[in-house]
C-alpha cells in the first residue's frame, strides 16, 4: 500500500500529476479542493460555508476537511492506497492524517514537494481559470491570497515531513511528463507494505 501526499502551493501541478499518478498506481485521489467544490455544485450547507472562504483565497476550517479525508478513507476500505491532493495543509491536518491512518493500520509512505516560482503559479493559475471557470482562478488578488495562505500556514509542514523522512523534492518547473517520470521513479523505490 502506498499513501503518498503530492504537495506544493496552488497551481503547481499536484491534480494534473495525481489524475497520471492513480491510473498508473491504482490509488484512490482525494483532492479536498475538489471534494468542496463539488459540495458547492450541489449546493449543500457546508458548501456554501466553504465557498465563503474559498472565493477569499483562505482555507476552510480544520474540521470540515479533515471530517471529509475520513470518510472518504472509510468509504474505500480496499484501496491499494490514497494520493491526497491539496490535504493536508496545516499542522493539526497533517497531525490528524497521522491519527487517522494509524487507526488504519496504515502512515503515509512519502510527500512529495513540487517546486514551481511564485510567477510561474500565477501565470498557470491564471490559464487554468480561463478553461475551468474557478472564481478563485481568476483574480490575482485572490490568488496572491492563496499563495500567502500556503506559505504562512502550509509550508511549514516540509518540516513535520522531513522530521518523519517522508520529505522528497521535485522539480515542478518544465514538462508534465518529465514530472511525471520523476515523482513515478521516487514511487517505484518504495517499499510496497
Ligand atoms: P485547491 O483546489 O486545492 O487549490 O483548493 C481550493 C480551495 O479550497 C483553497 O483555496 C481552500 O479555500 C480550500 N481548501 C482545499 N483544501 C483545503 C484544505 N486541506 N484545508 C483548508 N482549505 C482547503
Amino acid at each position: 500500500m502506498h499513501n503518498i501526499i503530492l504537495f506544493g502551493p496552488p497551481g503547481a501541478g499536484k491534480g494534473t500529476q495525481s489524475a497520471r499518478l492513480i491510473k498508473k498506481y491504482h490509488l484512490v485521489h482525494l483532492s479536498t479542493g475538489d471534494i468542496l467544490r463539488g459540495e458547492i455544485t450541489n449546493g449543500t450547507a457546508l458548501g456554501l460555508e466553504a465557498k465563503k472562504m474559498m472565493d477569499q483565497g483562505l482555507l476552510v476550517p480544520d474540521e470540515v476537511v479533515i471530517a471529509m479525508i475520513s470518510n472518504k478513507l472509510d468509504q474505500n476500505p480496499g484501496s491499494k492506497g490514497f494520493i491526497f491532493d491539496g490535504f493536508p495543509r496545516t499542522q493539526a491536518q497533517a497531525a490528524a492524517l497521522d491519527d487517522l491512518l494509524l487507526e488504519k493500520a496504515t502512515a503515509i509512505s512519502a510527500m512529495y514537494a513540487l517546486n514551481v516560482e511564485d510567477e510561474e503559479l500565477i501565470r498557470r493559475i491564471i490559464g487554468r481559470g480561463k478553461d475551468s471557470g474557478r472564481s478563485d482562478d481568476s483574480d490575482p488578488v485572490i490568488i496572491r491570497k492563496r499563495i500567502e495562505e500556503y506559505n504562512k500556514k502550509t509550508a511549514p509542514l516540509i518540516d513535520y515531513y522531513k522530521a518523519q523522512n517522508k520529505f522528497v523534492a521535485i522539480e515542478g518547473h518544465g514538462d508534465v511528463d518529465e514530472i511525471f517520470y520523476l515523482l513515478c521513479k521516487q514511487i517505484d523505490q518504495l517499499p510496497v507494505f
